[in-house]
């Protein structure tokens, strides 16, 4: 599946005029169009691409057919230096231009974004196994938002932070997941740039495609030289980075283990830290709810990128008097969910982001099978080579099992009642995660009085899994700290006086 080098893109950039009217509208393309890639990818370091130091190259394959798609570099700690070094370098010049000038980048940015959405979205589909329904519709599409977004930003500081003379932090390294590989890739560059700071990214050894086609629009747009490096690599580059003593600022989305392990290795080193971690995110469906909006939540909460989101909607608490009608609807409903082939526009669920993943949620699965609650699974196949899990649930599961408390990241969901919205509330609140929150009722008034007692980042109102690069995301107690998106996430990437 590897081509030859790609064509040159012809540069489109010129002084940007946005239609912002556009940006949720794209023009419909045909289903073939091809990303255009390199059979490998080196490091993006100081505004080129260049061998690994120690000349390792890993493959990256596609997780629903198991082959190749390109082989990309194993970045060693002589290359998170190179890379450190370059964005040091590359400071002085990007913190000191005028913000309006480094408003115009970000801005470029985004629409290359925009208008190479079909073939980035095919390439996130093939590496990471995601519907491309999705990927075309919402991951990059919001990549693109982000950059337009926080371009707005980069000259309005001042505002932002109203008499406290905002100044960048410096050399930022940030560390992305497999979920969302362009989108997360948006959402640490686009403010981090915004407010002045050089970059060095590590994207997640199972998704780097995005962020190297991303370099490539770097390069296209002529972003200055080691404004953004990016290192691929796996655990131990991103290691390398975080104790990097030349880094200033680590912003981390990833697991809550690895979250911990980081926020040990910076305490005490006068680094800045953010932390995106894991979730256990309730769901929570009350009788007067519209039952048949609820369910299509439910299936938005938990199915949606095959449950692999740091807030899936994964513990569902119904109200007892609707059980069996939330729950019968919901399985006809996952019965219709189509699971198959990443890249057909009708595939609902896709592939299964790695074989360790799928290890990790078949152990869950055999966990709770072998507990006291009622497991189910949708019909259907599901193609013979590839990594797959059909939609499923686990039904009467008590609080304290297994697959209630733990973070699973694929498409299971635990399926808990309650009888009155104090309980409901103080089971929702159980857990050591804080992420996220769904309330699906009829009743504005008990909206705002349930999500006011929900210890959870984000609240979402009969609806689920919406995203706005205006509005923060973050988390509560082990789901992490600090803010991305919106003003509060410009703090993250800022000095104050
Ligand atoms: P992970 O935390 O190991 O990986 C996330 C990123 O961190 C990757 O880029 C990885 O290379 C990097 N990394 C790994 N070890 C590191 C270290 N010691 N220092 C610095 N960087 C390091 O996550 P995973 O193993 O890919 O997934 C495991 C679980 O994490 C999942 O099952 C899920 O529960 C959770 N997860 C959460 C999110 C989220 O969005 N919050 C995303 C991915 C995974
Ligand atoms: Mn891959």
């Amino acid at each position: 599946m590897t081509t030859a080098p790609p064509p040159s893109r012809a540069s489109v950039v010129g002084p940007a005029t946005i239609d912002l009217a556009g940006l949720w509208e794209y023009a419909p393309a045909p289903e073939s169009v091809k990303p255009r890639l390199r059979d490998r990818y080196g490091l993006y370091i100081d505004g080129k691409f260049m061998e690994p130091s120690e000349g390792g190259y890993f493959k990256t394959i596609s997780p629903s057919t198991e082959q190749t798609i390109t082989e990309v570099a194993e970045g060693t700690q002589a290359d998170v230096d190179r890379a450190v070094a370059a964005a040091r370098d590359a400071l002085p010049k990007w913190s000191s231009l005028p913000a309006i000038e480094r408003g115009k980048y970000i801005f470029r940015i985004a629409r290359r974004i925009q208008e190479l959405g079909r073939e980035l979205a095919v390439a996130e589909s093939m590496d990471g196994g995601k519907p491309i329904r999705e990927s075309r519709d919402v991951d990059i599409p919001l990549a693109a938002q982000h950059f337009f977004y926080h371009a707005g930003w980069a000259d309005k500081l001042q505002y932002a932070f109203a008499g406290r003379n905002p100044k960048p932090v410096g050399v930022c390294g940030q560390i992305i997941p497999w979920n969302f590989p362009l989108l997360m890739a948006a959402w640490k560059l686009a403010p981090a740039l915004a407010c002045g700071n050089t970059c060095v990214l590590k994207p997640a050894e199972t998704t780097p495609l995005t962020a190297l086609l991303l370099a490539e629009i770097f390069d296209e747009i002529e972003l200055p030289a080691g404004v953004v490096n990016i290192i691929t690599g796996a655990g131990a580059t991103g290691e390398a980075l975080v104790n990097h003593s030349g880094v200033d600022k680590i912003a981390f989305t990833g697991s809550t283990g690895v979250g911990k392990r980081i926020a040990e290795s910076a305490a005490g080193t006068g680094k800045k830290l953010t932390l995106e971690l894991g979730g256990k995110s309730p769901n929570i469906i009350f009788d007067d709810a519209s039952i048949d909006q609820a369910v299509e939540g439910i299936v938005q909460g938990i199915y949606f990128n095959q449950g692999h989101v740091c807030c899936a909607g994964s513990r569902v608490f119904v109200q007892e008097s609707v059980r069996d009608e939330v729950v019968d609807k919901l399985k006809r409903r996952m019965n219709q969910l189509r699971v198959g082939d990443p890249l057909d526009k009708n595939t609902d669920v896709g592939a299964i982001n790695s074989e360790g993943q799928l290890a990790t949620i078949n152990k869950y699965l055999a966990e709770g099978k072998g507990g006291g609650c009622d497991f189910w699974q949708a019909e259907g196949d599901v193609p013979s080579s590839g990594y797959w899990c059909r939609p499923c649930l686990f039904d009467n599961v008590q609080p304290s099992e297994v697959i209630a408390r733990e973070e699973i990241f694929g498409p299971v969901l635990a399926v808990m009642t309650f009888r009155t919205p104090a309980e409901a509330i103080e089971r929702a609140n159980n857990t050591p995660y804080g992420l996220a929150a769904g309330i699906w009722t009829d009743k504005g008034s008990k909206i705002f009085e349930i999500a006011s007692k929900l210890k959870a980042g984000v609240v979402w109102l009969n609806t689920y899994n919406k995203f706005d690069a205006a509005s923060p995301f973050g988390g509560f107690k082990e789901s992490g700290f600090g803010r991305e998106g919106g003003m509060h996430g410009l703090r993250a990437y800022t000095q104050l006086d």
